[in-house]
């Protein structure tokens, strides 16, 4: 096999001639200290003579324009422990429908800096590790990586329709940097995949989904859940007169999680007994979660703060409604709104005439086994996402990174299809 065949092979096997590798100086900046000098590939290639002169955009072979800029680089996974590079030639075409654009390349997407193969793996670590590992690993900046998730995603979701067959789906607001910032996300409760997201939080958000999705679609909808939004229950009402709407139940338990800690922090204040962090995680939890110690702390409470005790007993027996459903469920609902509307605790008194004023969407939930998991799920995920050091500047970014890993659009890792 000649040198050249089996770099192309190592290089990724794109469609490309290899015609000569040579180590290059290049300056890297350290932050602190003088720069630092460091060997590098660099391996000038060419297209094919049959991809040549193609749009970047639609790669239909176009009249060529002008020699572009030059010489360009793209880098590449390394080869072995040395950062290497592609440099070719950049000309420009003029297309007939995009008019004067770089010619389209057949080891990199159009307008990256980066080949195929080095944002292909990028994608797929940024779904599989931390970033931090992955920034280290392959000498890639945040902001940079943030660019070849959205690039990649995109990409991705162009090829599949996204909206296709959708039948039950659930329609979440999920904040971002501290509650100021929205997104309306999508998702579908039968694959649990999430399948659209929008920065934004109204009606007009959400039209713009049903508009993407288009009538006939929309009209095969059969259920809608959702949180107690109004602009969500009237954008659906409007665009899917098939759907029956239900209300999350996670959000419902939300709503009972927020009230209970009202009341923790009220009667805490006031109150003897137990003030630790323990016992906020045993009212919160499941019981069937609980510690040892946890299961000593709610004992001590039902003696010394009765009230909060009773607001426990109301948080669980609401999560118990959605755990059993159906009639059972319907008939636990009943007993817990007469049970709370007189439970003498002014937030649970409150929570009743929320649930009261959405019953029948609850019921709804109730009736028709809509499952919350993946919503809850992916509600989870992107909070967490926004968590990460990397700090997501833009919602471009974030959504990229969520329909990355929620929404199925995440690549193989290269040639291990
Ligand atoms: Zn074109």
């Amino acid at each position: 096999m000649r040198a050249a065949s089996i770099f192309r092979e190592v290089l990724g096997g794109h469609h490309m001639v290899v015609e000569e590798g040579k180590f290059v100086t290049e300056t890297v900046p350290v932050k602190g200290v003088d720069d630092r000098q460091e060997q590098v590939l660099v391996f000038s290639v060419r297209p094919y003579a049959r991809d040549a002169g193609r749009c970047s955009r639609c790669l239909a072979s176009c009249p060529g324009y002008d020699a572009g800029a030059g010489l360009r680089r793209w880098r590449t996974l390394d080869v072995g422990t040395v950062k290497t590079y592609l440099s070719a030639p950049a000309p420009r075409v003029a297309c007939p429908e995009h008019g004067v654009v770089v010619a389209a390349v057949a080891w990199a997407r159009a307008g990256a800096k980066c080949t195929y193969t080095l944002e292909d793996t990028c994608a797929w670590l940024a779904a599989h590790t931390a970033l931090s590992v992955l920034t280290v690993l392959l000498r890639l900046s945040w902001r940079t990586v943030a660019a070849v998730v959205t690039r990649v995603v995109t990409e991705r979701a162009g090829r599949v329709d996204q909206l296709e067959g959708l039948r039950r789906i659930g329609i979440d607001e999920i904040s971002y940097r501290k509650g100021h910032r929205y997104l309306t996300v999508v998702v579908d409760h039968d694959t649990g995949r999430m399948v659209w997201a929008h920065e934004g939080r109204n009606s007009e958000t959400l039209q713009t989904f049903f508009t993407a999705l288009g009538s006939e679609r929309a009209a095969l909808l059969t259920h809608v859940s959702a949180d107690g939004a109004e602009w969500i229950h009237t954008t659906v009402a409007a665009n899917a007169p098939n759907a029956v709407l239900c209300l999350d139940p996670f959000h419902v338990i939300a709503w009972a999680m927020k009230a209970l800690d009202k009341v923790r922090t009220r009667t805490l204040a006031t109150q003897a007994g137990p003030r630790d962090r323990n016992l906020m995680w045993a009212v919160r939890k499941n019981p069937g979660d609980l510690t040892a110690g946890q299961k000593t702390t709610l004992a001590e409470l039902e003696a010394v703060n009765a009230e909060l005790f009773r607001a426990y007993l109301l948080k669980e027996q609401l999560r118990e409604v959605f755990r059993r459903k159906g009639a059972e469920g319907h008939a636990l609902l009943s007993g817990w709104i007469l049970w709370a509307r007189r439970c003498g605790i002014a937030e649970f008194e409150k929570l009743c005439r929320t649930i009261e004023r959405y019953r029948t969407l609850i019921g709804h939930t109730l009736d028709h086994n809509v499952t919350n998991a993946r919503s809850e799920a992916t509600n989870t995920h992107i909070q967490a996402l926004t968590k990460r050091a990397y700090g997501y500047h833009s919602p471009e970014a974030l959504i990229g990174m969520a329909m990355l890993t929620r929404g199925g659009l995440c690549p193989p890792l290269p040639a291990r299809t």
